[in-house]
């Protein structure tokens, strides 16, 4: 069944009012009809099963026919601050990160990124690629997307267990990273520092060694940055028990 978040207040007791760019995609693209069941969420934690009712061109009713948790949400919220990449490179970023679980993405400005800051539009398209990555792998909830920050905020804002890939980093590696954890197999919050693509300064990678984030080697060769940031997610979701069937 095809899952859509609803905005807040379209989702009451029993029923559901459906406006704006789903009706469409329902009626037109899906081609649904009344009868035909579909899966909504709150965004709160919560899923609907909803048997479509009356469907006009600017609105669609429903009953809601089951509710349950809404599942596909990891325990291990990672936060993901990414370094601004040019192109499209920052859109695969988030799109196969909220694939694989990411529940925060925060977008850095580093001393060596080369693209400016999104504008509106950039950032109401990154909204929808997180909204239809979500939907697509039956996310519980839609990852947050956070305001840009300088490198400086992003590792003040350091929370839990945070480290930063570093292709210079001779010594550690995330793995023994992830398996020296005091209570190892786990952690409630993982950040992940990911830099643009020419990489981290020296003087970034001290900044964050002194905020307590640990450079770690992602192995000896060198991934793009938005490839990084997926394997190092992969990582940290796999050690802690999310990349399993239950
Ligand atoms: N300075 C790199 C070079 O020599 O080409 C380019 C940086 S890389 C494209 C972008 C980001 O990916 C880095 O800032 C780092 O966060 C991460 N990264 C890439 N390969 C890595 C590795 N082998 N170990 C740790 N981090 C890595």
């Amino acid at each position: 069944m095809h899952r859509f978040f609803l905005p807040e207040g379209c989702i009451k007791q029993d029923s559901v009012d459906i406006s704006g760019e789903i009706v469409h995609r329902l009626r037109n693209v899906l081609r649904l009809r009344g009868g035909d069941h579909i899966i909504v969420l709150d965004n709160a934690g919560w899923e609907y099963e909803v048997e479509l009712g009356t469907m006009s061109r600017e609105a669609v009713e429903g009953s809601v026919v089951g509710k349950a948790a809404a599942a596909g949400e990891p325990v291990t919220g990672v936060t993901l601050y990414q370094a601004l990449l040019k192109g499209s490179s920052f859109e695969l970023v988030l799109q196969k990160c909220t694939e694989i679980g990411v529940s925060c993405f925060v977008p850095v400005v580093c001393e060596r990124c080369v693209t400016g800051e999104p504008g509106k539009d950039r950032l109401a398209r990154w909204k929808d690629i997180i909204l239809e990555a979500a939907q697509q792998s039956r996310r519980g909830k839609l990852p947050r997307l956070h305001n840009v920050v300088s490198f400086r905020e992003a590792c003040c804002s350091v929370q839990g267990l945070s480290f930063l890939p570093w292709e210079g980093e001779e010594t550690g590696g995330v793995r023994d990273l992830l398996r020296g954890t005091p209570d190892s197999g786990k952690a409630d919050e993982v950040g992940i520092y990911i830099g643009p693509e020419g990489g981290f300064s020296v003087e970034e990678v001290e900044y964050a060694r002194s905020c307590g984030i640990t450079p770690v080697s992602l192995g000896r060769r060198i991934l793009r940055a938005e490839t990084a940031g997926l394997v190092a997610a992969a990582v940290v979701l796999y050690e802690f028990g999310e990349l399993n069937a239950r």
